[in-house]
Formats: structure tokens, C-alpha cells, sequence
């Protein structure tokens, strides 16, 4: 079975904590030992594992990857979002998370977080459980 979720974003980029809605599709499924995949059907948005204790670390993450794929610059694609593109390629689409006793195997500070880059717009993403 997968999962599909909606996701309204609010601005142009920012990183929404997805953990507990990837974690309440384990408690529908009744699921003990597997593998998550998470997959974002998109082009200019992605998904990524860090810190989601202190709300500085993904403002630092955001501020730091403007900083290295800027906005304008000179981009041949015409749409003008070419710095989303590149960051959905950096930040990568997909996400493979063990579970084990029903609970997904992140880190004490480990959130997983939807990396919205050419935003706002009504997004998408995928969970699929493994079992093994
Ligand atoms: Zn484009």
C-alpha cells in the first residue's frame, strides 16, 4: 500500500517537519519491522533527514543553501526557478528509513522534513511500507 499526502507550503522555500505524518501512516498499517520509503513526485522540492529539535538549524540550512544555489543567476530554463531544480537534485527525492517494534529508526534528534523549494503550491508525497 501507499500512502499519499497533501501538503500546502506557505512560502517560496522553507523545510515542514513531516515526521509525525510519515509516523501515524505505521499505526494505520499496525506495522512492526520494514522499511519506509518516502518519495516526493516533484522537481523542485525534496526531502531530507536532520535536527528538528532547535527551529535554528533548519533556518541555518535554508539560509546556507540560497547562499550556494542562488535564485538569479545566469539559467537557461525559462521558468526561472533553475536554483529549485538544482536543490530537489542536491537535497534528493526519496528517503529509506528502517522500522523496528512499529517505530521508525531516526535518531534522538532526527526529524524528516519536506524541503519545499518553489513554493507556496499544493505538494505531494508518497509512503511506502516494506515489510521484512
Ligand atoms: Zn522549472
Amino acid at each position: 500500500m501507499v500512502f499519499d499526502h497533501k501538503l500546502s507550503t506557505s512560502k517560496r522555500q522553507e523545510l515542514i517537519d513531516i515526521t509525525t505524518l510519515v509516523e501515524s501512516n505505521l499505526k494505520v498499517e499496525n506495522f512492526s519491522e520494514g522499511l519506509c520509503v518516502i518519495f516526493i513526485t516533484h522537481t523542485t522540492a525534496a526531502v531530507t533527514i536532520n535536527e528538528n529539535a532547535d527551529p535554528d538549524v533548519p533556518r541555518d540550512m535554508l539560509s546556507k543553501l540560497k547562499q550556494l544555489v542562488p535564485e538569479k543567476e545566469n539559467y537557461h530554463h525559462l521558468e526561472g526557478n533553475s536554483d529549485a531544480h538544482i536543490l530537489s537534485t542536491l537535497i534528493g527525492c526519496s528517503l529509506s528509513i528502517p522500522i523496528h517494534e512499529g517505530k521508525l529508526l531516526l535518531g534522538t534528534w532526527q526529524g524528516i522534513y519536506f524541503a519545499e523549494l518553489d513554493g507556496p503550491r499544493e505538494r505531494r508525497f508518497k509512503v511506502k511500507l516494506l515489510a521484512g
